[in-house]
């Protein structure tokens, strides 16, 4: 293990920064993190809405080697986690490494050296041999195409670029998309707004959820016995509704499916009073098919005089408000698109050139893939985190990344030993994983019959499609004979 290596992380993000505090742990410093914006957090930094909440139990959603005592409530704020990150990241001295304002725009491999050139925005480029992409998923927004949208006079802005200027207090708000954003701005705004337009193309089983404070006596309990947040993280509850949601998703006619299923209907049938309200609520498809919102308080919310569901689609957008297809019209001051993100981007538009001259738009051109969610044929030395067809769901992704990472690091062991200079997956197993994937994939409830951002532009879910446990277990060891080492 003597060959020391350089390292490119792309991006700032919860992934990135993991990584950064993983090689830093390994004793290697040869690396930088390149981060185009001017701050690390990603997701929680460019998420500034009201009513931003991880739907992940806090203590979850944390790294399992930075365990968090001061965690607010059992369902955290966006500004809290933006905050943890920050902190973990100076704890554990990756702020160093990090260069702010620093948008990559190429990676390109030379075989010859089998080194990687990755260059910045700014002109700037680094010569290294491994490329760890951890710029994200849901991080391109997503801008409706409605006719009309620049004529609207007052503030409308997708919800991932909130608008500080827009007026909500006593205003009358639409919000375009109801997936957890908009569900979680509403639930935000009714004590604010005069009124509140969901804008409704189709709506969404809801999962109740507790939610509560932690008190100072519990987080004092928490700093002083780690066990006591162990027993959240690790708690059989937890880890079961992890396990039945994964299961389920995967044996859509499965008891665990069932249970799913019958909570949400339940919830909808026992929350929602006025029974004509119920059936605008009502989906039309599975539970689970589209990402399951967790909430404690959208049908409270969403039954409060100040809000109206609007279920006819947009016409078009006036200077005023917004036209609906029957012609009915909502004055509004303010206009949120939660409208969701290009989930097929990745690092993108970034260019990826490996192997050959071959690009990453040639490699993705039926649909973005990777063997295993980690790396590509033809892209040695090129590791994805929260890469296509890694798992997504009602968990938390920074598990996910610390298990991919576990994987990733293996194969760099490879190129640290020194008999190999490159790895890449070989083509047939990249196809043999594809065709497994697809076919299994077809299966999932997100399979199931709904549009949604789970689904690739041909309607293949586009997640990984077996149970957490078989990710687990496959992240664990790579097969290495699915690998082909260069020297
Ligand atoms: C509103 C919202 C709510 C969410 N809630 C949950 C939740 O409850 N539970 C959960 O598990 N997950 C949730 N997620 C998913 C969330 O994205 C992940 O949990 C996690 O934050 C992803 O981290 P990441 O580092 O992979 O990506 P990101 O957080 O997106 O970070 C990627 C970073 O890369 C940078 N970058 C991108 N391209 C480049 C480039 N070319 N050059 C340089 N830098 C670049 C970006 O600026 C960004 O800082 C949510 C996502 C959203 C949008």
């Amino acid at each position: 293990m003597n060959k020391e290596l350089r390292y490119v992380i792309i991006g700032a993000g919860m992934a990135g920064i993991l990584a950064g505090i993983k090689l830093l742990e390994r004793g290697e410093t040869n690396f930088v993190i390149l981060e185009k914006t001017n701050a690390l957090g990603g997701t929680w930094r460019d998420n500034r809405y009201p009513g931003l909440t991880c739907d992940v139990p806090s203590h979850a959603y944390t790294y399992s080697f930075a365990p968090n005592p001061e965690w607010s409530s059992y369902y955290v704020g966006g500004p809290e986690i933006r905050r943890y990150f920050e902190k973990v990241a100076a704890d554990f001295g990756v702020m160093p490494y990090i260069k702010f304002n620093s948008e990559v725009t190429s990676s390109v491999f030379d075989e010859k050296t089998a080194t990687w050139t990755v260059s910045v925005a700014d002109g700037t480029s680094h010569e290294v041999d491994v490329v760890i992409a951890a710029s994200g998923v849901l991080h391109h927004p997503k801008i409706p195409n409605i006719p009309g949208l620049e004529t609207f006079k007052g503030h409308a802005f997708h919800s991932a670029r909130w608008n500080d200027e827009a007026k909500l207090d006593d205003a009358r708000v639409g919000i375009v998309g109801c997936g957890s954003t908009g569900i979680q701005i509403l639930t935000a705004l009714t004590g604010r707004a005069k009124q509140v337009v969901a804008l409704q193309r189709s709506p969404q089983w809801v999962m109740p959820v507790p939610q509560f404070d932690y008190t100072d006596a519990e987080r004092e309990a928490f700093r002083n016995d780690p066990k006591l947040i162990d027993d959240i993280r690790y708690n059989k509850d937890y880890w079961a509704a992890i396990i039945r949601f994964t299961d389920g998703i995967t044996n859509i006619d499965g008891p665990e499916m069932a249970e799913i299923e019958e909570l949400c209907r339940q919830n909808l049938e026992n929350s929602v009073k006025d029974p004509a309200l119920r059936e605008k609520l009502r989906p039309n498809y599975r539970a689970a098919c589209k990402r399951l919102i967790y909430s404690w308080c959208y049908y409270d919310h969403v039954q409060k005089p100040n809000v109206y569901v609007e279920t006819g689609g947009i016409d078009r957008v006036e200077p005023e408000g917004v036209r609906m297809q029957d012609g009915t019209f909502h004055a509004l001051d303010t206009l949120v698109l939660a409208t969701g993100f290009h989930a097929d981007r990745f690092i993108r538009p970034a260019s990826v050139i490996g192997r050959e001259g071959k690009t990453l738009d040639d490699a993705w051109a039926v649909r973005p893939t990777a063997y295993y969610a980690v790396s590509i044929p033809d892209f040695p030395n090129f590791f994805l985190l929260n890469g296509p067809t890694g798992p997504v769901g009602n968990f938390s992704l920074i598990d996910i990344a610390e298990a991919q990472w576990k994987y990733v690091v293996q194969l760099i062991d490879r190129l640290k030993e020194g008999n190999a200079r490159a790895v890449e997956p070989t083509k047939d197993a990249m196809a043999d994983y594809e065709e497994r994937r697809i076919a299994a994939a077809k299966r999932t409830i997100f399979g199931s019959g709904c549009t949604s951002w789970y689904l690739d532009d041909t309607g293949v879910p586009a997640s990984w499609p077996w149970s957490y446990q078989a990710f687990v277990d496959a992240m664990a060891k790579p097969n290495y004979e699915d690998y082909r080492f260069a020297a």
